[in-house]
C-alpha cells in the first residue's frame, strides 16, 4: 500500500499545529514547529486568506495526516461510517481509533504511530492470539492485542512501555503492561479521541 514517505515535519507545518507524528522528538525543542512556525514552501508564508473550501479540505487532510492514511483508504472509511447508523463523523473518528496500529500507539507499545506500524507489519503483534500484520485491522470490543511473546520483541515493546510510562491509556483500552496485552473494553466514544478535529467539516466536505 502507498505511504508518505517526504519530511513528516512538513505536513506539521503545513497544518499548522503539532501533529505527533514522531514520538518524543515531537515533545523536545527540536521539534520543527517550535523553530518554523510557518508553512514549508517559498511563497508559503505569502497566502491569503483560506476560503471556506479550504478551511473544510485543511480539517480533512489534518485527520488523514494524524492517522497516516491517504486519500483512497480515507474514502473507504468515509463510506463505510456513512453505511453505520449514527453520527458519520463520530463514526468516522471511532473507526480509525479502532485501527489496530492506533491501538498499539494508545496503549504505549510504541513510540510512535509509524513506529506502531512498523511492528505490526513486520508480526510483532497478535490479536486473539492470531498473527496479525495490517496496521489498518479494526478492533473490536473484546478483543485482545498482545505482543509476540519472543525475546526480541519483547525487548522493542518493554522499551517502548517505559518511555511511555506517563501517557494516560483512554479507558476503552485495558492495558496489561506486565503481559504486554491490551484489551479492548468498549467501542470508543467522541470524547475518547484525542486530538482537536471539527469532524462535521469532513462531513460537509465529503458529503457534497
Ligand atoms: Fe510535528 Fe513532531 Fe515534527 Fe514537531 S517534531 S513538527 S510535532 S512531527
Amino acid at each position: 500500500m502507498a505511504r508518505y514517505v517526504d519530511n513528516k515535519c512538513k505536513l506539521c507545518r503545513r497544518e499548522g499545529m503539532k501533529l505527533f507524528l514522531k514520538g518524543q522528538r515531537c515533545f523536545t525543542d527540536k521539534c520543527a514547529l517550535s523553530r518554523r512556525d510557518y508553512p514549508p514552501g517559498v511563497h508559503a508564508q505569502r497566502r491569503s486568506k483560506v476560503s471556506d473550501y479550504g478551511l473544510h479540505h485543511r480539517e480533512k487532510q489534518k485527520l488523514k495526516r494524524i492517522y497516516g492514511i491517504l486519500e483512497r483508504q480515507f474514502r473507504c472509511y468515509i463510506k463505510e461510517a456513512e453505511r453505520t447508523p449514527g453520527n458519520t463523523g463520530v463514526t468516522l473518528l471511532a473507526l480509525l481509533e479502532r485501527r489496530l496500529d492506533n491501538v498499539v500507539l494508545a496503549s504505549g507499545f510504541a513510540l510512535s504511530r509509524n513506529h506502531a506500524r512498523q511492528m505490526i507489519n513486520h508480526g510483532h503483534f497478535r490479536v486473539n492470539n492470531r498473527r496479525v500484520d495490517i496496521a489498518s485491522y479494526t478492533v473490536r470490543p473484546g478483543d485482545k492485542v498482545a505482543a509476540r511473546p519472543n525475546p526480541k520483541t519483547k525487548k522493542m515493546v518493554s522499551e517502548a512501555v517505559e518511555v511511555n510510562k506517563s501517557q494516560v491509556v483512554p479507558d476503552w483500552l485495558s492495558v496489561k503492561g506486565e503481559l504486554l496485552e491490551t484489551e479492548v473494553m468498549a467501542m470508543p466514544r467522541r470524547d475518547h479521541v484525542p486530538h482537536p478535529i471539527q469532524e462535521q467539516l469532513i462531513i460537509e466536505l465529503t458529503s457534497k
